[in-house]
């Protein structure tokens, strides 16, 4: 059975700053990609805020160049997912597409998190044409126009006050009556004047055309309808941690978010670091994730010497 040094799962900023780490300091990284290699970032367009680019980055290129420095640097870059762990005994046992198993010494787990979606047709047929769940991301191409926010807790107020500073007018479609999130976000919210909360409102479609999205259609609980003509989107009704496959086997907090020693990449789990959103509910930023798969890159490296 081949037996990996090693091994990191997820190929976002977190999985390859990691591998980057691992393979200056000699320990022979492999990296599995899963099914969306580059990670999240490939869902979005330009990047302004990843420090080291002047006039911003394509977010594809700039993962590209991450994986290929991982690469040139001595990472093993398999595509691929990993479908079964076993962390009961060391080194672990990693199954990969259902068939093939191998052994790890060392594990990085850096398999991000989805944005939640909310599953409408039109919804997906608009996805990075005006629907957006990313509103530090996509927020600036929607400068002097009209954007609608989704969902009612902290995100959703943060992401739409942040939106309100940039464009003309924002809605929140809130489905309940109350907005969840603390009441220090609430009033920034009610303190913003151009935010507009739409509460016991649902989106039933996303309208649109060959330019991207033109408007949302909204129904109120009683039943009427209203357009709000808008160019853009921006879901913030919560993430998936992609954790499905530790689930009993590492320490995980109520909302599935890997849980790690204060300060460090180490979870419950001797010779297992976790880096990146998988253990961030919080920030859920391309740099924070870079930051990070670099702790866990130094965490394993000095387990691995121990
Ligand atoms: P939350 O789970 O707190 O809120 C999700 C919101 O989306 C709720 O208003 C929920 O409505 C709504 N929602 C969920 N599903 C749907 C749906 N299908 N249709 C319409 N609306 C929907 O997620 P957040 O991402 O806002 O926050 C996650 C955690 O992170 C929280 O603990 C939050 O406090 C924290 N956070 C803290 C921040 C800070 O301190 N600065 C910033 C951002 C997040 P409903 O209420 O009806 O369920």
């Amino acid at each position: 059975m081949e037996k990996i040094q090693a091994l990191i799962i997820g190929s976002g900023p977190a999985g390859y700053t990691a591998a980057i780490y691992l393979a200056r300091a000699n320990m022979q990284p492999v990296i599995y990609e899963g099914i969306q290699p580059g990670g999240q970032l490939t869902t979005t367009t330009l990047i302004e805020n990843y420090p080291g680019f002047a006039h911003g980055i394509d977010a594809n290129e700039l993962m590209s160049a991450m994986r290929q420095q991982a690469e040139n640097l001595g990472t093993q870059i398999r595509t691929g997912s990993v479908t079964k762990v076993d962390l009961s005994q060391r080194p672990f046992r990693v199954e990969i597409e259902g068939s093939t198993t191998i052994e790890a010494e060392s594990l990085i787990i850096a398999t991000g998190a989805t944005a939640k979606y909310l599953g409408l047709p039109s919804e997906t047929k608009f996805r990075g044409l005006g629907v957006s769940a990313c509103a530090t991301c996509d927020g600036f191409f929607y400068r002097k126009r009209d954007v609608a926010v989704v969902g009612g807790g902290d995100t959703a107020c943060e992401e739409a006050t942040y939106l309100a500073s940039l464009c003309r007018q924002v809605y929140m479609i809130v489905r309940k009556p109350f907005l969840r999130a603390s009441q220090a976000m609430q009033q920034r919210v009610f303190d913003t004047p151009n935010i507009e909360v739409l509460f016991e409102h649902n989106t039933a479609e996303v309208l649109g055309d060959d330019s991207g999205v033109t408007g949302v259609r909204v129904r109120k609980t009683d039943g009427t309808e209203r357009t709000l003509d808008v160019a853009g989107l921006f879901l913030a009704i919560g993430h998936h941690p992609v954790t499905e496959l530790f689930d009993g086997q590492l320490k995980l907090d109520e909302e599935g978010y890997i849980v790690t020693e204060p300060g460090t990449s180490k979870t419950s789990v001797e010779g297992v670091f976790a880096a990146g959103d998988v253990k961030d509910p919080h920030y859920r930023q391309a740099i924070a994730a870079a930051g990070s798969g670099c702790i866990a890159a130094l965490d394993c490296e000095r387990w691995l010497r121990r």
